[in-house]
């Protein structure tokens, strides 16, 4: 078991955690930022990464990580492998506790933990998956222009995913699992006024057909009468939800009834001194690398000011 303290501890490796880690370096904090169990975070499961201002040609998600980690180091982060297990932020400084046996005292915790999407759960989608699998259509959805795919779900994303890769898509399929959508109602009248989107109601996903150019359709069940059917397409979005991975800041930090950490709006501060959230953590909304990088460099200037503060309290 080892004891560290750190001034500026950072959770989680996305956009979110290095931009972070980017600031607090530059500005003589010395972060450490633990990476978790999916070093860079979201990213390393996505191919190119097209929207993400300054890169005219587009930039490989994985490759996009590594270099956001060589810019958090060159200015003195320290990035170590490892997953926080537990946090004590009952009392400050705050504690956390990595692999279940290293702890650590921290005066400012940003956390930067993001989400996950949710799957299906069927084999075909992880042998798919970037092959035509996907669970972020503004991600992704530029590849299958001018081609039919299939969106799975019936909620804000469904419908909002929907719509977006109609717009790209010669003919989107949405795969709806009861007889009515839980979107909002203008979102659905949206995929409703979409010429080229059929919905497919009561239909749930039975497997994912595709060969070694990938995904080439859909096997799709009827679960009032059991009909199956297969739909061809080359790319199937799924819109069934994301989860924030926030179980571990249970009973400390304030969250939402969906576990997305609540912050002081236009801020990244939560109800804990010292305890910053940013990304996907923390936004249910937008949930884009480029918004999770801007709320990194909120989270460390608000955990810059906080500290400086805190050091002005001691010598006072
Ligand atoms: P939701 O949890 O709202 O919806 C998930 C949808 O996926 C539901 O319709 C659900 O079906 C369906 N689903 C879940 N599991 C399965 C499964 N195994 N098979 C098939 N379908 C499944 O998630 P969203 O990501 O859509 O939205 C999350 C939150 O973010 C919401 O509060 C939403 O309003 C918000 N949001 C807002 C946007 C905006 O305002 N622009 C855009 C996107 C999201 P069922 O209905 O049958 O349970």
């Amino acid at each position: 078991m080892a004891n560290e303290e750190v001034k500026v501890l950072i959770i989680g490796s996305g956009p979110a955690g290095y931009t972070a880690a980017i600031y607090a370096a530059r500005a003589g904090l010395k972060p450490v930022l633990y990476t978790g169990g999916q070093p860079g975070g979201q990213l390393t499961i996505t191919n190119d990464v097209e929207n993400f201002p300054g890169y005219p040609d587009g930039i490989n998600g994985p490759q996009m990580m590594i270099d956001l980690q060589k810019q958090a180091e060159r200015f003195g982060t320290k990035v170590n492998y490892g997953l926080v297990s537990s946090v004590d932020f009952s009392g400050y400084p705050l504690k956390v506790t990595v692999d279940e046996k290293d702890e650590i005292t921290a005066g400012a915790v940003i956390i930067a933990t993001g989400a996950t999407a949710k799957y299906l759960g069927i084999p075909s989608e992880e042998k798919f998956n970037n092959k035509g699998v996907s669970a972020c259509a503004v991600c992704d959805g530029y590849f299958y222009r001018g081609k039919d795919v299939a969106v799975v779900g019936a909620g804000d994303s469904a419908a909002e995913e929907a719509t977006y890769l109609s717009n790209l898509c010669t003919k989107v399929h949405l795969i709806v699992r009861r007889d009515e959508m839980r979107a909002s109602k203008i979102m659905q009248q949206r995929v409703l006024n979409a010429p080229n989107i059929e919905i497919h109601w009561n239909t749930e996903t039975e497997e994912i057909l595709g060969d070694d150019s990938g995904v080439t359709g859909v096997r799709v069940f009827d679960n009032q009468t059991g009909a199956k059917k297969e739909i061809p397409i080359s790319g199937f979005f799924l819109a069934i939800g994301h989860k924030p991975n926030t179980e571990i800041f249970k009973g400390f930090v304030d969250m939402d009834s969906t576990g997305y950490i609540q912050v002081v709006p236009g801020t990244s501060k939560t109800n804990i001194e010292g305890v910053f959230a940013v990304g996907d953590a923390a936004d249910k909304v937008y949930r884009q690398a480029v918004t999770a990088a801007g709320t990194g460099c909120m989270g460390a200037l608000d955990a810059e000011k906080f500290l400086a503060t805190k050091e002005a309290e001691v010598v006072h």
